[in-house]
């Protein structure tokens, strides 16, 4: 089957092309026609699937063949991602796939300034990409409204009930208006998202497709028995011995994430790391240095685990285990993408054997176990210091965001100011205002006195 079968409007199939896109992956094969009869759908897909095409292609062509104006500080489409980082690369898929069209796209997430995008969606917008907690702020401040979507996506719906967005899902439920299409995608199914998807979905239709386990296939499945005390020296030697072009390092916890960091720049290893306390700019700028390659190391905690889609991450290794294996699964997605081999290499301790367990029996893979390094003993004993900790106590989003706030009112002031400046300075001739006469000030006693009458006046 190739694009133009499935009958999307012409500007599309030239961005496709542009894409170098052949033919569609068996997701948009299959979803493709069943949207643009605008019927309901839910779709059990992971990213990486190409599902973002799969829901973004047909919206387009809607929006295509309907134009309308955008509803003003309302949107036509509304996606709902989980993490900021998938919220940026969907609006960015929009983008390119609509790059012929004249639609316009926004993204909205928290950790950022809240003005910049009460104004960009002040005058409406046709898609509309965003986090839960960031659009319910929008809606309660009254700078957005929903009541016009379209459209409706909820993405890696799975996902949102782990990180707890099941109350904010429910609020934005009752908000959408009551004629629209849905869309639902999720890469597990369980009794709780079936029941979340009830609340969205009106007669869907049901597409599956192959769960990750295809990737997994291609992915060389690796793991070492070693003592958690003695684990960083163990990273520090296989990223030195391995030829690694990019690695995801997994970690459980955020601070062991900023630790990993620390001790690998102590060995004079670069690494950034990408977990909850960071700052919006700090998640954007690690993640860019990682996809760009400036930096070959990015250790995440499992924010990172889904959804984002990097290519030439050669390798992924679990500085520790997660406890749910379908999250292993995830992880090793990042690697062996777009038909490339990988390595994921796991470090095992003693605790986390069971872990170890479950995931080889959800997996159905027994992974190779390889033995510690011959030079692992002086390894530990010679491992370098953790480099520093930064000074200075590390903010809170929020207190970063807010600090980003103020220094952007500021400049705003200036600028404002400026122009004000300017504008006086450009004023026809006229308009210029008159000039004061030119009075001599008045010296000696009663000058102060003199003044002080003339402000008054
Ligand atoms: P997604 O699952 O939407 O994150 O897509 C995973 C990757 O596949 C992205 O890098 C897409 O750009 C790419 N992709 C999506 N559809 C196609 C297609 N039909 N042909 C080739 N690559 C695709």
């Amino acid at each position: 089957m190739q694009f133009t079968d499935l009958g999307l409007a012409e500007p599309i199939l030239r961005a496709l092309a542009a894409k170098k896109y052949a033919s569609p992956t068996p997701i948009q094969s299959q979803a493709i026609p069943v949207l643009l009869q605008g019927k309901d759908l839910c779709g059990i897909a992971q990213t990486g699937t190409g599902k973002t095409a799969a829901f973004a292609l047909p919206s387009l062509d809607h929006f295509a063949r309907n134009p309308k104006p955008t509803p003003l500080q309302g949107c036509r489409m509304l996606v709902l991602s989980p993490t900021r980082e998938l919220a940026a690369q969907i609006a960015q898929s929009f983008r390119d796939y609509g790059r012929f069209l004249k639609l316009s796209v926004e993204v909205v997430f928290g950790g950022v300034p809240i003005n910049r995008q009460i104004r960009a969606l002040g005058r409406g917008v046709d898609i509309v990409v965003a986090t839960p907690g960031r659009l319910l702020d929008l809606i309660d401040q009254r700078a957005f409204t929903i009541k016009d979507t379209e459209i409706f996506v909820l993405d890696e719906a799975d996902q949102m009930m782990d990180m707890g967005f099941i109350h904010p899902l429910k609020r934005i439920a009752k908000l959408l208006p009551r004629e629209r299409q849905n869309l639902f995608f999720s890469a597990t199914m369980p009794g709780e998202i079936e029941a979340l998807a009830a609340q969205f979905l009106h007669d869907p239709v049901k597409v599956s497709v192959a769960p990750q386990s295809t990737t997994a296939e291609r992915v060389r499945q690796q793991a070492t028995f070693v003592n958690q005390a003695e684990k960083q020296a163990l990273l520090t030697l296989t990223v030195r011995n391995e030829p690694i072009d990019r690695a995801l390092i997994f970690t459980r916890t955020k601070h062991g994430a900023d630790r990993v960091v620390r001790f690998l720049e102590g060995a004079g290893i670069q690494a950034v790391a990408i977990h909850g306390n960071k700052s919006q700019a700090q998640r954007t700028t690690a993640l860019q240095a990682f996809r760009h390659g400036h930096v070959k190391l990015l250790v995440a905690t499992d924010i990172a685990a889904r959804g984002i889609d990097v290519s030439g991450v050669s390798h992924v290794i679990n500085f520790e285990l997660p406890n749910v294996p379908e999250q292993y699964v995830h992880r090793i997605g990042r690697t062996a993408r777009a038909g490339a081999e990988g390595v994921a290499i796991s470090f095992v301790a003693d605790d986390e054997r069971p872990y170890l367990k479950a995931i080889e029996r959800t997996t159905r893979v027994k992974l190779d176990i390889v033995p510690l390094p011959e030079n692992f003993v002086e390894a530990v004993r010679n491992l370098p210091k953790a480099a520093p900790q930064r000074k200075g106590r590390e903010q809170t989003p929020e207190q970063k965001a807010k600090r980003a706030e103020g220094q952007r009112r500021y400049q705003d002031q200036q600028q404002r100011q400026q122009r004000g400046g300017a504008e006086r300075a450009h004023r026809p001739d006229g308009e210029t205002p008159a000039k004061k006469p030119f009075r001599r000030r008045r010296s000696g006693v009663g000058a102060h006195k003199a003044a002080v009458q003339r402000t008054a006046r």
